[in-house]
């Protein structure tokens, strides 16, 4: 899995929890930036509404200045990551 496949993984583990019946879905949570950089941690803090919306348009949650990946680059690049570095 890249680093973007990793982090709305993430993402989506947080929103589910933003759906718990103790959580305050009006408040703003943390969610991870999804541009897949090498090293990039980056959090936004924004609602489970607003995450929805970017789900249903399926656009990635990006932290400012953050370029996206492109969409297919996932699955694109799957098998060259988990091939073995040749020595
Ligand atoms: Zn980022």
């Amino acid at each position: 899995m890249t680093r973007a496949g990793l982090m709305r993984e993430v993402n989506r583990g947080v929103r589910l929890f933003a759906d718990e019946p103790d959580s305050d879905t009006d408040a703003s949570w943390e969610f991870f930036c999804e541009c897949g950089a090498e090293g990039c941690f980056e959090h936004i803090l924004i609602s489970p509404f607003e995450f929805d919306a970017l789900r249903r348009a399926e656009a990635p949650v990006l932290a400012p200045g953050h370029p996206p990946l492109t969409p297919d680059a996932d699955s694109a690049q799957d098998e060259l990551v988990s091939a073995p570095a040749s020595s």
